[in-house]
């Protein structure tokens, strides 16, 4: 594809339709040329826009058609697939201006907001009015609301809440073409058409932008209770996940695993004490409920059916306090990471979850033949594993030779356990080389059919997820 290029002229063009100035000054262009994916190369944008309503947004696409300039839409730049990061320079166009919360409708339990509104600020004026935005990515301080809808993010509630895309009931967007329309509402139920609704979640900014995002809230539960459990070793922790359920007939509200590795770094991020820092795993079980005598019950039985799989103790956290102590220290490992072993890569694998055993042992024999460290945390009880490769002392080439080996490896196990490349991160650039491998040609055919039937041009976000 042969895109324009943005000569002064087109920069002034595209000033005159927008209300905050562009910036195309080196600092800015560098800011914007990543996001939080380790080992992807960083692409400067030629300007950063940032347009503060729907119009403008629109007039920006028509102006990118006009001269055919790539877009990329970012919200707050913490995607872990490079998909906020231009492939072809270009526009970015940044959410942040767009940042209020439209309508809170109590009557109805939905809440409107602009895409760049951070998603913590959802959670918190729900839970001011004894409701629950029940999207929780771990991220959910630092990423907004467009980019948790345009990746589908999931997170640490999934478990009872389902994934963001659970939570979406009406989108405004903006077209490709720069045409503005609204797909779903405030209805529960719609099958009134084909469901745009759902086309749009997750699909990373490439088939429209997100201006306007109708959540449904629903009513916050009286109590919450999380259990700690150490393990002596991973493959006891991983064992006990898919008996949980089963053997307790609770479905808990998380379910999540750290490794001794893992939660040793964000102890030591964090500067905190943790009970069995030397276990070699950990699981968070958490339960809510609307009765003291059910929810006891609830954890009871969790408890017991976590310690007779092989738990050394279960430690109760019923007050926020240590509830919040400990969801640190797990929202903690991604950052911890990047702080203590910058060069890694985080990968986001998803099996049906009585696979997570064999997925952790068959990852850790690609680590181990490869010469890579490895640690491995993520949302056990939806088998969503983030396992981490990480360089440590291996030489740089080495390292440069043996992560796609790896990566591919990794990939080929959990296709065949029945898995699927990613499960909440995306695929952006950073994963579409390996999307053949787990989706067929008829597939890919659809994929890049309907981006063309949505963006003629290819202009907005290209070269993510599939090439056309
Ligand atoms: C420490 C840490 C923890 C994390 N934990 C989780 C987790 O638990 N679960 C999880 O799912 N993810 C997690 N993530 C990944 C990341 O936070 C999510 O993918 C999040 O949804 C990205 O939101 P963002 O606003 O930062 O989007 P960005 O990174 O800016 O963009 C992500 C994608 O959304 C598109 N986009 C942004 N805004 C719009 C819009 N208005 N319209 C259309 N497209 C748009 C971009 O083009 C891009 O493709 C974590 C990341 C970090 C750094």
């Amino acid at each position: 594809m042969n895109y324009g290029r943005l000569n002064a002229d087109l920069i002034e063009e595209l000033q005159s339709l927008l209300n905050i100035p562009v910036k195309y000054d080196e600092e800015s262009l560098d800011r914007y040329s990543r996001d939080e994916t380790a080992e992807l190369k960083a692409v400067r944008p030629e300007v950063v826009t940032f347009p503060v309503s729907t119009q403008e947004v629109s007039e920006i696409m028509k102006f990118a058609n006009r001269h055919l300039i790539p877009v990329t839409p970012r919200g707050a730049g913490t995607g872990l697939s490079g998909g906020a990061v231009p492939s072809y320079r270009g526009i970015v166009m940044s959410f942040e201006k767009m940042n209020r919360i439209l309508e809170f409708d109590e009557a109805n339990m939905m809440i409107t907001v602009e895409p760049g509104v951070i998603t913590g600020e959802i959670q918190k004026l729900a839970d001011r009015h004894n409701l629950v935005y029940g999207g929780d990515p771990c991220s959910s301080e630092s990423s907004s609301i467009g980019g948790n809808v345009a990746e589908n993010a999931g997170g640490n509630k999934v478990m009872k809440y389902g994934p963001t895309g659970y939570h979406v009931y009406g989108l405004e967007v903006v077209l490709p073409s720069g045409e503005i329309t609204y797909f779903g509402g405030k209805r529960l139920k719609d099958v009134s058409g084909l469901d745009f609704v759902h086309l749009m979640v997750g699909s990373e900014g490439t088939l429209g932008i997100v201006t306007k995002i109708t959540l449904r809230l629903l009513p916050k539960p009286k109590y919450s209770v999380a259990l700690l459990v150490p393990y002596p070793d991973i493959d006891t922790a991983i064992a006990a996940v898919p008996g949980l359920m089963s053997g307790s007939g609770v479905v808990p509200t998380s379910l999540e695993f750290m490794d001794g590795s893992s939660i040793r770094a964000a102890c030591s991020f964090l500067n905190i004490e943790f009970p069995y820092a030397d276990a070699g795993a950990h699981l968070i079980i958490e339960v809510e409920g609307n009765s003291k005598d059910s929810i006891f019950d609830d954890y009871v039985k969790l408890g017991e059916a976590a310690i007779e799989a092989g738990g050394l103790e279960a430690f109760v956290a019923d007050n926020r306090n240590t509830r919040d102590k400990l969801w640190k220290a797990r929202k903690s490992i991604a950052e911890a990471l990047a702080a203590i072993s910058p060069v890694h890569s985080m990968e986001d694998v998803s099996v049906p979850m009585a696979n997570i055993p064999k997925l952790i042992k068959r990852s850790e024999e690609i680590a181990k033949k490869r010469g890579l460290e490895m640690i491995a945390f993520g949302h056990a009880g939806d088998g969503n594993v983030h396992v981490t490769f990480i360089k440590g002392d291996l030489p740089q080439e080495d390292w440069d030779r043996n992560l796609p080996l790896a990566e591919k490896e990794l990939f080929d196990e959990t296709t065949e356990l029945g898995g699927c490349i990613s499960g909440e991160h995306g695929i952006g650039i950073k994963r579409k080389k390996y999307l053949a491998s787990i989706v067929d040609e008829a597939q890919l055919d659809l994929i890049r059919g309907i981006k063309k039937a949505f963006d003629r041009n290819n202009i907005l976000n290209p070269g993510k997820i599939v090439d056309l």
